[in-house]
């Protein structure tokens, strides 16, 4: 038996050991936190003071949660895989399949990620005829999470004026709809289990016996509900629950904006009468000068649990920080460090480019791509949002449980087979009326709709039938041919990106089928009663059935609401993935809890980090603060800082003063650079040039730099400027390159796109 303990430290070792009570470990980053975490389950078990079944982890990303169990797997000869780690949704998405009549949802329920969340709420106001201008989608969307993140249905809201009457109106509405269709969203799964476990004594008792232990990693996240849900399963304030054991670090508390109360931290220690709290100074991630940068920034911020972070690993090479005249001369700049970098035998996959909005990324990406440098960007776009998937998967959910309207909207008339918008009306008013799912008002619609609806029907019976007894990769294979995507994207001029990203999902099933453990040949549409083994199902003194929980868990859904599920949840995931021999480019956001060797925090402008948002909220700098402590503390070696003078975002060139973040860094930490060779790109408005502050690495390249600059403002065009083309229309220059008759400009032409013409010859006019 190895021993787990030997690679500890003196804190990291008493918290791994505390005793099975109630304990806060609050701690700065790269301190162990995660580390501690997994030992301490690792030890628990090896100690025989719990089985493996006893065990409740919860990790932010199901990534964060299949790493926990490699690791445990790799300490303990165990099977993790029957575990229950996972996220808040993963391990109520797996409560609600056991207990699904008892939470009054169908068996073959389904999960709306956010977008899909957000097209029933537009439905729903159109079908209510409310004006949208008033009642912005989204902000009802926000309206109705945050309600349920406070733990409040529609019913326990006593509005505040008559917009909010309306919200709270459509708030009851909207979680109507969701019942008729059979589908949740995100915060309903936590809301819904922790509304089937206060309800129903039996099975909460028998959770909180079960899980002895409940460990939760980043707990300074956590919202309103998920903390209430989790006092709840450690059986708060009644007799016999179990230990909760919490990692943290307020300093990083960064979801503020979606209900996440750091003030959970204290509660916690206060309503659970912690004993334990172990605090964890000694960083093993960054070097000196890495770390010091981010203890002084982090000093900032005024309400703190008070903790400090110091390293044995010497101060390292010193903060790099680079001005450059535009958002391309960063990019650039970036693509020069990084082939150093790759050049020094550095693995691509070791170094991050961060920034704080998506929309940083383009053109960065656009950069990469130029310079041959293989990247990954996360947090965008993933897999599972792409419209050809998303369209695929609403013909599976039809096929699972064809009462979800979302789905049957999305696809009936996808390819197209002519159904147009008046048949729907019609089928959406004999729906209302008998109030049924639109699948179900099929049969209620007269004439020419009726029959094309109807046809749309037989598609979708036909091919559950087809595939009734088929596995599940085979099935998404069969489906994709019956619904006609394939066909469909093959006519389409650039359809052949889309039709390997469909087929990429039948790699998908296959993968999903091996990895959860269903056999290679299940099929897939088989449900829990028929595969589940005798003695799954237990049943308490009460009389109650209760399927025992430690049963993997095929036998609680089938292989194909198994795998919508893990769409659904991966769809809503949006931290990234290390591990691929490729750059990785991600928000600060999706970057908590990893680590590169290599880190490059970009777009440090007023106004963009710290975002413009947080000025008008209250504690916002601070949050932003975190942010860029979270940002800071990814690096291990080597850590990057830069700012642009001018930057297109969003069609507009925004000439941004450097981040006050940078007056909050210790200078000894940092080295200011001056472009090498001076960039093909520069400024030329005449504001006082940033440059002023830098202190050159060559004296003359300055120098240089700014005649050039001031010979080119002298050919009359400036960067920012406004122009019209004979072709291309009106546009705003966005960058000046060369001088005098080699001078060329790249111009932002809108709809037209971006150009780069030479402004000797291009006939430009002044607007
Ligand atoms: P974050 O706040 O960013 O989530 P964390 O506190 O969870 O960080 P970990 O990710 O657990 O920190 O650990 C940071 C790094 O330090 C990891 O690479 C981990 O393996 C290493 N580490 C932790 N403790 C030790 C130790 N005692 N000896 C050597 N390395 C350690
Ligand atoms: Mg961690």
């Amino acid at each position: 038996m190895q021993n787990l303990l030997h690679n500890l430290n003196p804190e990291q070792l008493a918290a791994v050991t505390l005793p099975p009570q109630s304990a806060l470990i609050l701690a700065g980053a790269g301190s162990g936190k995660t580390r501690v975490l997994t030992t301490r389950i690792a030890w628990l078990i090896q100690t025989g003071q719990v089985s493996p079944a006893g065990i409740l982890a919860v990790t932010f990303t199901n990534k964060a949660a299949k790493e926990m169990m490699t690791r445990l797997s790799a300490m303990l000869p165990i099977n993790t895989r029957g575990m229950w780690i996972g996220t808040f949704h993963g391990l109520c998405n797996r409560l609600l399949r056991t207990h699904y009549r008892d939470a009054a949802l169908p068996q073959t329920f389904q999960i709306l990620d956010s977008q899909d969340q957000l097209s029933v709420i537009k439905r729903l106001l159109k079908a209510n005829n409310v004006d949208d201008e008033k009642f912005p989608p989204k902000e009802v969307q926000y309206f109705i999470n945050g309600a349920k993140e406070q733990g409040l249905r529609a019913n326990k809201i006593d509005p505040y004026g008559p917009d909010e009457r309306k919200k709270v109106e459509l708030y009851q509405l909207y979680d109507d709809q969701c019942q008729r269709e059979g589908v949740v969203d995100f915060a309903e799964l936590l809301l819904r289990t922790y509304e089937l476990l206060s309800r129903n004594q039996p099975l909460r008792e028998h959770y909180q016996q079960r899980f002895k232990h409940i460990l939760v990693d980043e707990f300074q996240d956590t919202n309103n509900l998920q903390y209430n849900w989790l006092k709840l399963m450690a059986g708060h304030g009644s007799q016999g629950g179990g230990a909760l054991f919490a990692v943290g670090d307020d300093d990083q508390s960064i979801y503020a904006f979606r209900g996440a109360n750091v003030g959970n931290m204290s509660a916690f220690e206060r309503e659970f009468k912690v004993q334990n709290l172990i605090k964890l100074e000694q960083n093993y991630r960054s070097h000196g000068h890495i770390l010091d940068a981010a203890n002084m920034l982090i000093a900032n911020n005024s309400k703190r649990l008070g903790k400090n972070l110091r390293t044995d690993a010497g101060h390292g090479e010193p903060v790099r920080v680079y001005e450059a005249s535009s958002d391309l001369a960063e990019a650039q700049w970036i693509i020069e460090e990084s082939k150093n970098l790759i050049a020094d035998g550095v693995s691509r996959s070791e170094i991050a480019v961060l920034y704080r909005s998506n929309a940083q990324s383009r053109v960065i990406e656009h950069a990469l791509f130029s310079a041959g440098i293989p990247y990954h960007v996360y947090g965008g776009l993933r897999y599972f949002q792409r419209a050809e998937v998303k369209h695929a998967i609403a013909y599976l959910q039809l096929m699972d449980n064809p009462h979800n309207d979302s789905a049957f909207l999305r696809v009936v008339n996808f390819p197209t087979r002519g159904i147009g918008l008046r048949s729907i009306e019609q089928l959406q008013a004999a729906a209302e009326q008998h109030g049924i799912s639109l699948y179900a008002a099929v049969p209620y619609v007269a004439g020419k709709a009726g029959t094309s609806l109807g046809g749309f029907v037989r598609l979708i019976e036909g091919a559950r039938f087809e595939t009734q007894q088929m596995a599940l990769p085979e099935l998404v294979r069969v489906t994709l041919e019956m619904s006609g995507l394939l066909t469909h994207y093959q006519t389409e001029k650039e359809g052949a990106d889309r039709i390997e990203n469909l087929e990429q999902m039948v790699s998908a099933a296959t993968q999903f089928v091996s990895e959860e453990g269903y056999g290679q040949g299940a099929p897939a549409h088989m449900g829990p009663k028929a595969q589940a083994q005798a003695g799954d199902a237990i049943v308490n003194a009460d009389g109650v059935e209760i399927y025992d929980a430690d049963a993997p868990l095929p036998t609680v859904m089938s292989p194909l609401s198994a795998f919508l599920s893990h769409a659904s949840l991966e769809a809503g995931d949006n931290q990234a993935q290390a591990g691929q021999d490729a750059l990785q480019m991600m928000t600060v956001h999706s970057a908590k809890g990893l680590e590169f060797d290599n880190v490059f925090i970009t777009g440090l402008e007023e106004g963009l980090f710290p975002h413009e948002s947080s000025s008008r909220e209250d504690g916002g700098i601070e949050e932003e603060r975190r942010l860029m402590y979270v940002a800071i503390t990814r690096a291990r070696k080597r850590l990057y800082m830069s700012f642009a003078q001018t930057r297109m975002l969003h069609g507009q060139t925004r000439y941004n003063m450097k981040s006050r973040f940078f007056d909050e860094l210790p200078e000894e930490s940092l080295k200011w650079l001056s472009p090498k060779v001076q960039s093909h790109w520069f400024a030329s408005n005449n504001r006082k040039s940033a440059w002023d502050d830098v202190v050159p690495l060559v004296g003359s390249d300055n120098a240089i730099a700014q005649k050039i600059a001031q010979k080119s403002a002298g050919a009359g065009w400036r960067i920012g400027e406004s122009v019209a083309h004979g072709k291309f229309g009106e546009g705003v220059i966005v960058n000046i390159e060369g001088s005098g008759g080699n001078a060329r400009a790249q111009i932002n032409f809108g709809s037209h796109g971006m150009k780069v013409l030479d402004l000797s010859v291009a006939k430009l006019e002044r607007l």
